[in-house]
């Protein structure tokens, strides 16, 4: 997931870039909004994190001109602001961000806001089946068919393979994976192997496409 920082003060910058880095995200950091509609165009992120007191065009007329556009009508922002009065709050929301999150930031907190915001943003896939080479996966009715016939999956199992199925021949961390099929940050490494064992399992003769990424996560390879 790719997340665009507008920053005009170099040392918070690097700090969210690095911060967000640690959490997995990829970033692209500007210094301003001046040129925020070719920005995003050339490269289109996931979602923005941008400053409220910017340089050139303020955070304000940024969010005016992105969702002006409709291409990015509903492109996720959050707005990092350094005022916390409610009506600071209610003007941004207004304006049509999606979260804002005042300075100073917890880094913890910033990381969860994103990612509960990309969560809440992400378009649901537009067909309710999903076939990679012998498996289906129907997400309306919860089913899994190999070559077929259905296997029996536990609600984990089956969110654990939607995953790695909708980003097959890609990696699926461990972190994404807590965050979506398990739904809890918390979760122990050990907890997610037991799951991935039992699903190779029963997914018997395509469990070797599992595959482990050491220190990264787990990939469905083609
Ligand atoms: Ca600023």
């Amino acid at each position: 997931m790719k997340v665009m920082v507008v920053e005009d003060e170099q040392d918070i910058r690097e700090i969210l870039k690095n911060l967000l880095e640690d959490e997995g995200f990829q970033v692209v950091a500007l210094e301003n909004g001046i040129n925020i509609l070719e920005d995003l165009s050339r490269d289109v992120p996931d979602l923005v994190l941008l400053d409220h007191i910017l340089p050139g065009k303020t955070g304000v007329e940024v969010v005016r001109e992105v969702r002006s556009h409709e291409k990015f009508a509903r492109l996720p922002i959050i707005m990092v602001t350094g005022l916390s009065g409610e009506d600071d709050k209610v003007t941004a929301l207004d304006l049509g961000v999606d979260d804002y999150v005042t300075k100073p930031f917890y880094p913890k907190e910033l990381a969860a806001r994103i990612k509960a915001l990309a969560r809440r943003t992400e378009i649901e896939p537009k067909q309710n089946r999903l076939t990679r080479d012998r498996l289906t996966i129907d997400f309306a009715a919860h089913r899994v068919l190999l070559d077929g016939h259905e296997v029996q999956l536990t609600l984990t199992e089956f969110k654990i393979l939607s995953e790695l199925l909708k980003q097959s021949g890609t990696v699926l961390t461990r972190e994404r994976l807590r965050e979506r099929a398990l739904g809890n940050l918390n979760v122990t490494d050990r907890t997610i192997d037991v799951h991935m064992a039992s699903l190779r399992k029963k997914l018997a003769p395509l469990g070797n496409q599992i595959e482990t990424v050491r220190g990264v996560g787990y990939r469905f390879a083609h």
